[in-house]
């Protein structure tokens, strides 16, 4: 295809070339005047022209219409560029034979404007049913349709004609009217209109020699989609065929992107009549017989499986309602049912029959996918119960018996002992309480890893939780002759957060640094490293001098049950836990953990923690704790004497919960279970009632209750006392009316504190 560009100026040949340069026979060719124009075109054949308005010799209007004139360009589209185009002057340009004007700064619609024309012109791929009687028209016109590069399948009689197009796929029949032989044209194009889609659709284009408009609209009577007149103009008939396959190419185009989807389409009527199925609905459905059409909808999609469904749907799309999104069961040939998603439109017919169109789209997958992802969550979740339970379980289970070890030991420690005795009974004391750790570490880590674990939002004071950990190691401190100091204790107030999970994650540490240093010291820092109005970024730091960590190791133990080496339980013990239970507390609060080390010299382990701001701590923040007088000297001196009731079945618990009272001077009276409990608050007055938990007979929620029913024990403090360390067991004791929560085996320094803040509050 020849391009000729007529403008002084090489701008628009260039864009031209550019834009079209896709097309391999475009050929876009520049003349800069219109001397050179008529120059060119007397040398060659061009198809399509752009020609300036404003030329260096004349005006391009004026070209134009020489070039009509001349015969340069017969049926070639002339478009004139204009900087400015009055009404004036189009209509000039239009008598002159201009096809159409663009502004220049409508460049863009002029490509689409030409882009359409190349199209036209491209090499027309399609298969062709072509009938006509007249030989030699017939020869002329086929050899003309094949140039134009079309598969013809040519015929003299429409009998003939039917038989190929039975036996074939054409994508367009040109057909001429007037036939001889005992078919004519007109009935050969009647009959193909009445099969069904798609071939009852195929284009037809007629070729008449009517000169008669009433005979040209019988034509369209009967169904076909556009003529030419005879003689036949070959751009006529190539502009003509081109419409017809371009609109058959679209819609073949969207019904591709249809089946490529796996959506089923059903056509039907009105009366919910099946018109027609596509191949993916039949492949969907697999309907026993070789054609639906005339059976109703209830055959896909049963009465009895979709009750009251289709008269709903029916009435629904005859308002005017889009469907879509609507489950169902459809039911196969095969008598199988399957899940269907439906969406239902109305479709125009072009006859004046309402249509709709049913498009299935089968969910069997989808479902069972559902189905299994539903029903591995509740597996994984009911597993997660029984891990708890089991959790729960066996944690009552091994602390109960554990208690009385304790207990029992701490009795023992203060009868008169020898000092064998006495080295004994510290065995079992440091075996027991090693036991304790080690199961408190393993709940706490199943917890921490199950995401049971939650956190407190309470004040938090950090210099008392350093404090507190220090107290708590400074006996083996000593013992092994290191020094412990506190550094930096740098906090921002207001801190909000789980004191108690911070006191945890810094003991691991200090132990640690306690267990791993000979000799030297151990230096504890608290940095804030960034603070805001709402947030502080605090990060507590543990330095020893002690054995130090390999770089290879320094991965590795901060993971569950892993130790620096081989060597470690043999020589130090432990189980490989508390690093791990720290990274996960840091990790929960916003923060994260590590260890700075080098082997032989000391380590240095970290964790950052993010706390919120906001808590107006009054008095309680500043109150280091080795300071203050203990919970156990206050109850002695402040309460001494105070009546206290203690409820617990199990013997040795009792003994052990006695001889831990007796240390505050209270007078102590015991119930065995619930019922008792209860009988005996109604009887006596008690200052504080301490509770077991699994009881014979009556259990301690329940006894908890009924106190609280007896009048003047509305207000009686009741500590509820549990192996059960669980978040949910310490909400069930306050949700039946108790105050507070001790977990077994009993210190006696919480049990103090508890009772303290009960009997103060
Ligand atoms: P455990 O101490 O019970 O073995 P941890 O998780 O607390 O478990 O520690 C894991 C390992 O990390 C220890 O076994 C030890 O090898 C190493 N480790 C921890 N703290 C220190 C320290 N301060 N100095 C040297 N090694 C340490």
């Amino acid at each position: 295809m020849n391009i000729l560009v007529v403008d002084a100026t090489h701008l628009y040949r260039d864009i031209l070339q550019q834009a079209l340069s896709h097309y391999a026979d475009v050929r876009v060719e520049l003349a800069l005047s219109q001397q050179e124009a008529r120059e060119l075109v007397a040398r060659e054949t061009f198809h399509f022209f752009v020609i300036s308005g404003q030329l260096p010799d004349g005006d391009g209007i004026e070209l134009a219409k020489t070039l009509r004139s001349e015969g340069k360009a017969k049926v070639e589209p002339i478009v004139l560029l204009t900087s400015s185009a009055s009404s004036g002057m189009a209509a000039q340009a239009v008598l002159s034979g201009v096809t159409e004007l663009f502004r220049k700064q409508d460049i863009d619609e002029l490509l689409r404007f030409m882009r359409h024309y190349v199209e036209l012109l491209q090499p027309m791929r399609c298969r062709i049913l072509y009938v006509e009687d007249a030989r030699d028209q017939r020869a002329l016109l086929e050899t003309q349709l094949r140039a134009w590069g079309m598969t013809v399948d040519a015929f003299a009689s429409a009998d003939e004609a039917w038989l190929a197009f039975e036996a074939n796929d054409y994508d367009l029949v040109l057909c001429d009217v007037v036939l001889g032989g005992h078919m004519t044209g007109t009935r050969l194009i009647n009959r193909i209109r009445r099969l069904p889609l798609p071939k009852g659709g195929t284009p037809v284009l007629a070729v008449t020699a009517f000169d008669n408009p009433l005979r040209r609209i019988e034509l369209f009577q009967l169904g076909v989609d556009d003529y030419v007149q005879k003689p036949i103009l070959a751009e006529e008939i190539r502009a003509r065929l081109h419409n017809l396959l371009s609109r058959k190419r679209a819609v073949e185009r969207s019904e591709m992107l249809l089946a490529a989807t796996a959506l089923g389409v059903v056509v039907v009527g009105p009366d919910g009549i099946i018109v027609s199925m596509d191949d993916n609905s039949v492949e969907m459905f697999r309907p026993r017989t070789q054609t639906m059409r005339g059976q109703p909808l209830s055959v896909l999609l049963p009465e009895e499986r979709n009750p009251d469904l289709l008269g709903q749907l029916m009435q629904r799309v005859m308002a005017g309602e889009r469907i879509s999104g609507l489950k169902a069961m459809g039911l196969n040939g095969e008598g199988e049912y399957f899940p269907v998603e439906l969406t239902m439109v109305e479709i125009s017919s072009g006859d004046g029959v309402r249509h709709f169109a049913l498009l299935a789209r089968d969910i069997t997958e989808e479902q069972a996918l559902a189905t299994y992802l539903t029903r591995a969550s509740e597996a994984a979740e009911r597993a997660e119960q029984m891990k708890t339970a089991f959790l729960a379980n066996m944690s009552h289970e091994i602390r109960t018996p554990l208690n009385a070890v304790i207990g029992m030991a701490h009795v023992l420690s203060r009868t008169d002992l020898d000092d064998a005795q006495k080295k004994y009974v510290g065995h079992i004391d440091a075996a027991g309480q090693h036991l304790l750790g080690l199961i408190t570490n393993v709940l706490d880590l199943s917890k921490i890893e199950a995401g049971r674990l939650e956190l407190e939002s309470i004040p938090v004071a950090v210099e008392n939780i350093v404090c507190e950990v220090l107290s708590m190691i400074a006996d083996q401190a000593a013992e092994k002759g290191l020094e412990v100091r506190i550094g930096e204790l740098d906090s921002p107030s207001g801190l909000v957060g789980d004191p108690v999970r911070l006191r945890q994650a810094l003991l691991n540490y200090v132990s640690n640094a306690i267990k791993f240093t000979a000799e030297g010291s151990i230096d504890v820092r608290v940095v804030a490293q960034e603070v805001s109005d709402d947030a502080a970024l605090l990060r507590f730091e543990v330095a020893d001098t002690g054995i130090g960590i390999s770089a290879a190791a320094m991965d590795e133990i901060f993971s569950a049950f892993r130790q620096a080496d081989n060597s470690t339980t043999r020589r130090y013990g432990g189980s490989g836990l508390g690093l791990a239970i720290t990274r996960q507390v840091a990790e929960l609060m916003g923060g994260e953990a590590g260890v700075s080390s080098t082997l032989g010299e000391g380590s240095l382990f970290w964790f950052t923690v993010l706390l919120k701001r906001g808590a107006t701590l009054a008095a309680r923040q500043v109150t280091p704790l080795p300071s203050t007088e203990s919970a156990e000297v206050v109850l002695a001196r402040d309460y001494a004497g105070f009546r206290c009731l203690l409820v617990e079945d199990e013997i040795v618990n009792r003994q052990v919960a006695e001889a831990i009272l007796t240390r505050i001077n209270c007078e102590i009276d015991t119930a065995n279970d619930g019922r008792e409990a209860i009988d005996m608050a109604r009887r006596n007055d008690y200052a504080l009632i301490l509770m077991d938990m699994l009881m014979p007979n009556m259990g301690g929620l329940e006894a908890a209750q009924g106190i609280r029913l007896l009048p003047g024990c509305e207000k009686v403090p009741i500590i509820a006392l549990t192996a059960n360390a669980f978040a949910y067991e310490k909400q069930r004791c306050l949700d039946a009316g108790m105050n507070d929560f001790v977990s077994k085996p009993i210190r006696p320094e919480v049990l103090f504190e508890t009772m303290l803040r009960c009997l103060a509050g």
